[in-house]
């Protein structure tokens, strides 16, 4: 194995945008890193301030604190990315000379949330945007959002039919004023107003008596759709339990949590656990949903309705973010649900027309206004794990802010897989990523990320020479690339995954990537998903993955837990299996039973995978939690969150390049009548265990942790902790997600290291 630095040193690179050049902020950060004895350097960049320092884990995680809670009093730090990285060998601290590279990329800033200034001028009455919804400034409002193409200027954006009133014009035009050049400024006089409609489209009233109006009849129980930044969000009063369940009803969702809008970071420590940084998180000018811990258990029962995320420890909290949600919460002093404003699976709303019809049913009034969205943009999703944040949903907040890429050197388009869509392009060693763009199952999702995929080249004025997209040859995302007369690169769904994870930390390789997710198109023809993929600067071996099993259904195993445990049994008890007394037999009925006996002993309609996914499907099957799911993922989410205690890791064997998890599954069937929060514990302890060993085999010193089953925090903490104790270094996204909302950046990733 490669010789690793002993010394527990990191560094922390951070991407500033903001109000943060010509203020001093370059001499605060040179003083800062000084005073804590931290190496690195900071500079103006065409992209922002960016800055690197390393030293002693504590003293990084001080400066961390300080950096904006200390910067200098005319600093406005809009935006702010933080990676935390191996360290780089730094000696001293340098101001480092304006980086002119790269200035060519104009920088498209992301949605920023309502800053201080004026979150106070809206609520002052002597203000002249008192109460005003659309309140901003230089240094927060709309961007992504509302730009139609660049340079960012008022007439390329949708703010381009308000000309600007005389008061607000001098502001715009005076250096020394808070809205100098700010593009979306206006005032009641003259720019965008809300109004206040009943479900067919009449006006019942305009102004601020249409957001008293919304308040009111959200503190009466109604769903009520609001226009917000990049679309429609559906409020409900979140401690009215009737109101949630009808709005699962006619949203069509049956399970998957709500998120939640609290009206202050002290309302949300009422619901949830708030560490230091979740707060930061949670105020940050991105502003995104954070998965908090719920202390429902410390809480009156009707703070909260229990039909807003069932059975799930976190609650996906965000705070007021335009200044429509400060009017609105500051009204009803309540959290409320705020989830898109979309049915099921497809994307949301951003025009009240459309809204109107494709919300009918759904909602029973709306908040509308007029100022047009120029593309879809959900909220984002982040969390704090291992002391780090980490996007799980990159959108409103963080898209389309890039993500270096040094090899890439020519315009390059990547379309990503089909779950969790988004798109990204290369240019001039940058990867602009798109927002989070959904599912591509139906139509009106395909629309969108077709929209998406040609929208961002025309942004940045770039035109792809060639463009990357999945091996699966029917992802509508293949055939959209094959569709476009361009060179196209094909990258193997898992080594998108791993090359993902290694772009964000910089890595070149050797590294060993442990790509564990549900499903992806493998080189071999089979469906892969429990992948160890040796990833160098050549491009990538597969080392190791999960023992095959089949699956009987193919693609409706996803849904049916009982189906993946199935065809684990059938891996280890071959055809005896239908003649065994099991209980996973009463998950079946008879015709059904012999169904599936029939299509495993043929080997029809029941491919074979590898896929740790379902594997975890089986499990939670096997443990009796569910049979059915939802959605993608619930099984899993339940195995994990039932996890009670520590307990000895369950067996596995190691045969060449197989992981097998037969010994582990015979132990867990052995383990009947255990709780299932003990048979959780074991099994998340083997599959970290089979992690190491692998590790073990490889003999390289780092570990990429990627794909959809790294979304469960406690297989990253426990694997994590496990390859550090075991002298490896672990690595997992920060950036991006995860789960396949990073694969475009990893096909650009593995694309710019062929140039
Ligand atoms: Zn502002
Ligand atoms: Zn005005
Ligand atoms: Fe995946």
């Amino acid at each position: 194995m490669e010789h690793l630095s002993t010394s527990r040193s990191l560094r922390l690179r951070a991407v500033i945008h903001g109000a943060v050049q010509g203020v001093g902020f370059r001499p605060f950060v040179y003083r800062l890193a000084d005073e804590l004895s931290l190496a690195g350097w900071v500079s103006n960049t065409a992209q922002g301030v960016v800055l690197e320092v390393e030293g002693a884990r504590e003293a990084l995680a001080a400066f961390r604190a300080r950096l904006e809670a200390e910067a200098p009093p005319h600093a406005v730090v809009q935006h702010l990315e933080a990676s935390w990285l191996d360290a780089a060998g730094y000696v001293g601290f340098e101001i480092r000379h304006s980086d002119a590279a790269g200035a060519k990329t104009a920088l498209v800033l992301p949605d920023l949330a309502t800053c201080a200034a004026c979150r106070r001028e809206l609520f002052d009455p002597a203000d002249r945007r008192y109460r005003y919804p659309f309140i901003n400034c230089t240094h927060c409002g709309p961007r992504y959002s509302i730009i139609r193409a660049l340079p960012y200027d008022r007439p390329n954006t949708t703010m381009r039919g308000f000309p600007m009133c005389p008061a607000c014009r001098a502001e715009y035009d005076d250096p020394r004023d808070r809205r100098f050049h700010a593009q979306p400024n206006a005032c009641p006089a003259c720019g965008p107003r809300v109004e206040w409609w009943d479900a067919s489209g009449a006006v019942l009233a305009a102004r601020d008596d249409a957001a008293r109006a919304a308040a009111a009849a959200i503190r009466d129980g109604l769903i009520v759709a609001v226009k917000g930044v990049g679309g429609f969000h559906l409020l409900a009063d979140a401690r009215d339990d009737d109101a949630v369940r009808r709005l699962r009803a006619r949203k069509g969702r049956e399970a998957k949590p709500f998120a939640l809008m609290a009206p202050s970071l002290d309302a949300a420590r009422e619901l949830c656990e708030v560490s230091a940084d979740e707060a930061r998180l949670l105020c940050a000018s991105a502003a995104p949903m954070v998965l908090l811990r719920s202390r429902l258990d410390g809480v009156s029962p009707s703070s909260i309705s229990p039909a807003i995320a069932p059975g799930n420890p976190y609650l996906g909290v965000m705070l007021p973010y335009t200044p429509l949600h400060h009017l609105l919460l500051a009204e009803l002093g309540f959290a409320v649900v705020a989830t898109s404003g979309n049915r099921s699976d497809e994307p949301i709303c951003t025009d009240e027309r459309e809204a109107l019809i494709r919300l009918h049913g759904i909602a029973d009034a709306f908040l509308v206004h007029d100022r047009p969205i120029a593309r879809h943009v959900d909220d984002s999703i982040a969390r704090v794990i291992l002391g780090r944040e980490q996007v799980l949903r990159r959108a409103r907040g963080y898209a389309p802010l890039p993500a270096p890429l040094p090899g890439a050197t020519r315009p390059l388009l990547a379309v990503g897989a089909h779950l969790k869509g988004a798109v990204a392009i290369a240019v001039d060693g940058q990867a602009m990523i798109s927002q989070h763009l959904g599912d591509l199952e139906t139509e009106e999702a395909h629309r969108a990320f077709r929209e998406a995929a040609a929208g961002l080249g025309r942004l940045y004025d770039a035109r792809p020479e060639a463009v990357i997209c999945d091996r699966h040859p029917d992802y509508r995302s293949t055939r959209y690339a094959d569709s476009l007369g361009l060179p196209v690169l094909r990258v193997q769904h898992h080594y998108a995954h791993v090359r993902a994870c290694m772009a964000e930390h910089g890595l070149d390789g050797p590294v060993l990537g442990v790509a564990w997710d549900g499903a992806g198109y493998g080189d071999d023809g089979t469906i892969w998903g429990g992948e160890f993929l040796l990833a160098d600067g050549e491009g990538y071996t597969r080392a190791a993955h999960l023992r095959p099993f089949r699956l009987p259904g193919g693609d409706a195993a996803a849904r049916e837990p009982r189906r993946s445990a199935l065809g684990v049994l059938y891996a280890l008890f071959g055809d005896a299996l239908f003649t065994m007394d099991l209980p996973l037999r009463a998950a079946f009925s008879t015709g059904e039973w012999q169904g599936m006996a029939t299509m495993l002993a043929r080997g029809v309609n029941a491919p074979l995978t590898t896929s740790a996914g379902r594997l975890f499907d089986a499990a939670a099957a096997l443990a009796g939690l569910r049979q059915y799911a939802r959605f993608e993922g619930q099984a899993a989410m339940e195995l994990e969150f039932c996890l009670t205690e520590d307990a000895a890791a369950y067996p596995f064997a190691l045969a060449g390049p197989v992981v097998d998890w037969a010994p582990t599954i015979r132990a867990l069937l052995a383990d009947a009548g255990a709780p299932a929060g003990v048979v959780s514990a074991r099994f998340h302890h083997a599959l970290a265990a089979m992690i190491v060993a692998v590790a073990r085999a490889v003999g390289v010193a780092r570990v990429a942790l990627t794909g959809g089953c790294f979304q469960n925090r406690y297989l990253t903490e426990r694997s994590v902790d496990a390859l550090r104790a075991a002298g490896f270094r672990p690595y997992w996204h920060q950036r991006v997600p995860p789960n396949d909302g990073g694969i475009a950046l990893g096909q650009l990733a593995a694309a710019a290291m062929l140039e």
